[in-house]
């Protein structure tokens, strides 16, 4: 999601946050506890330079961070036929769902996901107090009618509790290698008032809908939890198998649909004008308009005939699917690279689906998404898929593989800003799949890393995106702080925000920019999403990963920026003129609980200036470190951190001679 769009809900309630933010605050000193870290509180005689205990490697999860040689993970394969009612807001949907058993273990039951159960009046996500979370005023929904489940025609038996569905086997799902075919047929009226993740918006020339969480999907086992049943609240997001999706989706025939998935029918879909139209779009990188503004609704604009449309979609290695319809779409469309597109890379068809009241700007969206994809995989990892598709809806900013809703429409800045964050995801946690409902960090946080670039890529001139180091120092000495590896639904609104996105996001650049340089960091981070590409890591995956392709020791970082709360003071304390014997030297001083490397600009008189780099291992031993002035020339000043790259909290005690003096 964006951030914005994550914090539009919370500003009525502030007040409510401010006497949370007090009752928080005996919990400020809390630490993460989970089976991803077997401890990380303080032992006696810890120090930030201590080692993480992280957990034991295994042929699964390797010392390296790798995925092991015994590397495992279940696949999902869904055939789905849904049909959409857009006046009644009745989704009905039929599917056979296929699960592939990979574990070492025979399996009893399936745990299913039914998320539209949140908008239950009774649910969860309803009485936690935070409705705003979900998008809903008020709770409204009926969530999911599950009509039938069966497997070879007998009915399968199971227990509903909140967003989750227990489902029982006739006989176990037998370990390496066993397969379970069933279906489950189900329907849902999509909320009026919704607006988080998917929902409804009426426009001039109709309706547009966007469709997500909108199937039963099977829930996520793995090594490290088991089944992965943590409930739907509304804030923290998704952990989902990788499989095969094959939709047919059905809407009236004045109705346009985009889906996750190539596009397999559009001979049925698409008048033959059209259709000639999105052929030409997969030869050229200037956008191609399928539908134009004035045809939207005009006679003939639809293929002839009568009844609804079935659109067919197929993705592969996906880890869900969404979709949208509606009467009142322009699209456009354009290819990714002109020709044979670079090594490892895919041609993909870019689009856009919007309603009039996109324009002008809209008209820039399938551009901006092409240019974001060919930016991040130049920077990190091919975008592997045959489609990607920006939809202007409700939904402020939402990502789901090859499909995104973004709301913006007045500023190009903000919608730029959008489509790179939420098709930045197909990255993070579409093509690395992380448990984002428990380490959100590993995909807002890294998707904001790589949006800080990916903004120069449309905006030359622009310093980056929002994960400026320096500029999270404010934040780092805020009241009432908790470690960024917080589940997201713990989190007070004002901290998921500035602790998952940015927070984490300037953390990376730092690593980048400071800590390592950007071959180093480069060289691992590509890594790091090569060898989890299309599998799950785990925080201490991540971080074995960076520190073995790295070649560094970063336990002190993940310490003090993940998973401990902290903030940076570095203090030039003092400064000794040289004499005969000696040369002149100053001190620094560690104030805060975080260390990081020392830089420092010394003007001499003369004019000339020298600068100094002190890797963060001077901390090892003391709060305090004294260094020399190799030059006798007499010195005029001296700045720590003169080109501003650490979030250091108080910068009035950076210079010599001191500014209040
Ligand atoms: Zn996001």
């Amino acid at each position: 999601m964006t951030l914005r769009s994550l914090l539009a809900p919370f500003f009525a309630p502030l007040l409510a946050f401010f006497v949370s933010a007090l009752l928080l605050e005996s919990a400020a000193a809390q630490q993460p506890d989970s089976p991803d870290f077997r401890s990380v509180h303080p032992r006696a005689g810890d120090t930030i330079f201590s080692p993480l205990q992280l957990p034991t490697p295994t042929s699964m999860r390797n010392g390296a961070g790798r995925p092991g040689e015994d590397y495992w993970q279940q696949t999902v394969d869904y055939k789905i036929q849904a049909q959409l009612d857009p006046g009644t807001r009745l989704v009905i949907g039929k599917a056979t769902i296929t699960y592939h058993n990979a574990s070492p273990d025979d399996l009893d039951y399936l745990w299913m996901n039914l998320e539209q159960n949140v908008f239950r009046s009774d649910s969860i996500g309803a009485r936690v107090g935070r409705r705003a979370a979900i998008g809903m005023q008020r709770s409204e929904g009926v969530g999911y009618r599950l009509h039938s489940m069966s497997s070879d025609g007998a009915t399968l038996p199971f227990q509903i509790y909140d967003t989750l569905a227990r489902v029982e086997l006739p006989t176990p799902i037998a370990a390496k290698g066993g397969t379970f075919q069933f279906e489950v047929m189900w329907d849902f009226v999509i909320p009026a008032n919704v607006f988080r993740r998917f929902g409804i918006e009426d426009v001039e020339q109709g309706r547009v809908i966007q469709i997500a969480q909108w199937f039963p999907a099977v829930a996520v086992y793995d090594d490290v939890h088991g089944w992965n049943t943590l409930p739907y609240i509304g804030t923290g997001e998704f952990y989902t198998n990788f499989g095969t999706h094959e939709l047919e989706l059905t809407a009236p025939r004045g109705w346009i649909i985009a889906a996750t998935g190539e596009l397999l029918n559009p001979e049925e879909v698409l008048t033959p004008t059209q259709l000639q139209r999105w052929n030409d779009a997969k030869h050229t990188t200037e956008t191609v308009t399928i539908i134009a503004a004035d045809e939207v609704g005009t006679a003939g604009w639809r293929p002839a005939g009568n009844g609804p449309l079935t659109w067919k979609f197929h993705a592969e290695n996906v880890r869900t699917s969404a979709w949208s319809a509606s009467d009142a779409f322009i699209w456009d469309a354009a290819s990714l690279y002109e020709g044979t597109p670079p090594e490892g890379c895919v041609n993909t068809i870019v689009q856009s689906v919007y309603p009039k009241e996109g324009l002008p700007l809209w008209g820039q969206s399938t551009q901006m998404l092409a240019t974001a994809i060919r930016g991040y995989n130049e920077r990190w990892f091919a975008y592997p898929y045959p489609s990607a598709i920006n939809v202007n809806g409700i939904e402020g900013g939402m990502e789901y593989p090859m499909i995104i809703f973004c709301r913006s429409r007045r500023s190009e800045r903000g919608l730029y800003g959008v489509t790179a964050h939420e098709i930045g995801h197909n990255w993070f946690p579409m093509i690395v799949n992380t448990d984002e409902r428990r380490h959100a960090w590993m995909d807002e946080g890294f998707n904001t890393f790589i949006n800080y670039y990916s903004v120069r890529d449309w905006f030359p001139d622009s310093t980056g995106g929002r994960a400026n180091p320096a500029s999270v120092a404010n934040l780092l000495t805020m009241p009432n702080q908790l470690p960024v590896e917080t589940p997201a639904d713990h989190l007070p609104g004002r901290l998921l925000g500035s602790l998952q996105y940015t927070k984490t996001g300037a953390g990376l650049v730092l690593l980048r920019e400071t800590i390592l340089g950007p071959e180093r960091f480069d060289y691992a981070f590509r890594k790091y999403i090569q060898d989890w590409s299309f599998k799950s890591p785990r925080p201490s995956d991540f971080f074995r990963c960076m520190e073995d392709a790295a070649g560094a020791d970063l336990s002190w970082f993940w310490r003090g920026w993940f998973l401990e709360t902290g903030h940076l003071d570095q203090s030039l304390e003092s400064f000794t003129p040289a004499t005969e014997s000696k040369p002149a030297s100053f001190s620094v001083r560690n104030l805060g609980k975080l260390v990081m490397p020392v830089m420092a600009r010394i003007e001499f008189e003369d004019g000339t200036s020298e600068d100094l780099r002190l890797p963060v291992e001077v901390w090892y031993h003391s709060h305090v470190i004294q260094e020399q002035i190799r030059s006798r020339k007499p010195v005029a000043k001296i700045t720590l951190d003169p080109d501003r790259e650490l979030p250091d909290g108080n910068r009035r005690n950076n210079v010599w001679p001191s500014i209040e003096g």
